[in-house]
């Protein structure tokens, strides 16, 4: 291992992947920091495996690069599924993969462009001057030219005293879910009752589970949280879908548990308790209310609850509701997205428009570079991921991780460039980086 890298990444969720990938590839010395012992973020450390679809607008995809390589890495091993959402019978629903195959190719994807992960190494602190930085990782000092902030929390940005708020012009966050894997469901007995829970995938050749696609169990969660025979805040059955290659086990997103600030350990030690007592409850009510249930059991629980949204930077440009309600194109555009707006509250289903227009098929976006780019703080500090310059609303649609790896790829890019001409990030021919973005096969229009 290097002592000085050119980029450090910390954070290797899909956006701190993307950037380690795409800077390893324009040849710089990279250092990826993740204080968890796998890649992936919430896809693998809260079971949150899936891709929402936030890169296939009903005609083309509109984001591929390293997205679209590492997805096609999944399919090449039978390792993700498509799944159709209810009442869209030829559109792509979500994709769920196998989280730990997925981490396996992030892993494998970083190692092949050359960077350096140090797995289990948590950033603490950093100082950034005269455009170099030295981070805190468990305890040591490493150093480096340029810092990409990927820790969904901007951490480093909050640390380096870049203006950042909590659930940005809202006043509160999404609420957190505590995923879970589960089995072994019995699918025949399930499809006896629901036919339309068994869904096919050419890809894998199999047939797997979908309750939660089905509209009478959804109303049978509606019923039962109504009644108090289902001890959840939320009526609702978000992903619950089997895992390609152990179709008999299923990961769900079901439960929300609201706090104030995740970034808080107190908050979030509570959150998981709450968490984990949501999670017995629903697997008390899958075993007593759906066929095939009966014998269910956790198999596997995750690192930590989910958190859906925490810090946004300020950076040169706050991406909000209007900008994805209007479809809006900029100039610095660095990556797209057509997942719609996606409020999760409390106790009511997702919101998904929140006051402003939802997005239609073949209906996108673009994200600006600017967003990355924090208005004020070190000049070789650049964010990915989440927490990128945005009100609650306009997150809760690219937040997802699709787009959020296209963000880290233009971000790893831009850290990339700002080392090969001994730029400051904020003068950074953006230009320059779509040139680059569009030679590695990423979507920009
Ligand atoms: C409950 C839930 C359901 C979701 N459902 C979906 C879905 O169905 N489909 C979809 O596409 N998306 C979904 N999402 C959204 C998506 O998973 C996240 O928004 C996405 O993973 C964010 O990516 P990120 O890289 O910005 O951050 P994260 O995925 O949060 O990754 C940040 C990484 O940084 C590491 N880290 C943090 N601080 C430090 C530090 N100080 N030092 C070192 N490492 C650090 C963390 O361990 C983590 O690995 C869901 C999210 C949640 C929580």
């Amino acid at each position: 291992m290097a002592d000085n890298y050119d980029v450090i990444v910390v954070g290797g969720g899909p956006a701190g992947f993307g950037a380690a990938v795409a800077a390893g590839r324009q040849g710089r010395d990279v250092l990826l920091v993740e204080a968890t012992e796998q890649l992936g973020g919430a896809g693998t450390t809260a079971l949150v495996n899936n891709f929402c679809n936030a890169y296939w607008d009903g005609e083309r995809f509109i984001i591929d690069g390293i997205f679209g390589e590492l997805r096609h890495r999944l399919i090449g091993r039978k390792a993700i599924w498509t799944t159709r959402g209810p009442n869209t019978a030829d559109k792509v629903g979500q994709e769920v993969y196998d989280p730990d195959v997925y981490a396996d190719e992030m892993e494998r994807m970083c190692r092949q462009a050359g960077v350096d992960v140090r797995y289990g190494a948590r950033c603490t602190d950093g100082t950034f001057e005269d455009e170099r930085a030295a981070l805190v990782v468990d305890g040591e000092s490493v150093a480096g030219r340029t810092v990409v902030d990927a820790t969904g929390d901007a951490v480093l940005a909050h640390h380096a005293g870049v203006p950042t708020e909590i659930g940005r012009g809202r006043g509160e966050i999404q609420p957190l879910t505590y995923c879970y894997m589960f089995g072994p469901v019995d699918l025949a007995s399930l499809g006896a009752t629901y036919p339309t829970a068994i869904q096919y995938d050419e890809n894998v050749d199999v047939e797997y589970g979908v309750p939660s696609y089905v509209e009478e169990i959804c109303e049978l969660v509606r019923e039962d949280v109504a009644a108090g025979a289902l001890d959840l805040s939320v009526p609702t059955l978000y992903a619950t879908v089997s895992v390609p290659g152990r179709e008999a086990y299923m990961t769900t997103n079901f439960g929300h548990v609201q706090i104030d600030d995740p970034t808080d350990p107190e908050q979030l030690e509570w959150a998981t308790a709450e968490g984990k007592r949501q999670m017995h409850e629903g697997i008390r009510w899958f075993r007593e209310r759906l066929p095939g249930f009966e014998e269910v059991e956790v198999v596997c629980e995750p690192d930590g609850i989910g958190v859906r949204e925490s810090r946004q930077i300020e950076g040169l440009y706050t991406l909000e509701a209007a900008d994805v309600a209007g479809r809006r194109q900029f100039d610095d555009v660095i990556a797209q997205c057509c997942f719609n707006i996606d409020v999760h509250q409390a106790d009511v289903d997702v919101d998904h428009s929140y006051g402003v227009d939802g997005l239609g098929e073949h209906d996108h976006y673009d994200i600006p570079w600017r967003a990355l780019v924090p208005a004020s703080g070190p000049p070789n500090l650049i964010v990915a991921g989440r927490s990128i310059s945005a009100t609650s609303v306009a997150m809760s649609s690219f937040r997802v991780s699709p787009s959020v790896m296209a963000i880290g790829e233009a971000a790893g890019v831009t850290a990339a460039i700002a080392c090969e001409c001994d730029q400051p990030i904020p003068e950074v021919d953006v230009a320059s980086v779509q040139d680059r973005l569009r030679q590695a096969g990423a979507v920009l229009s």
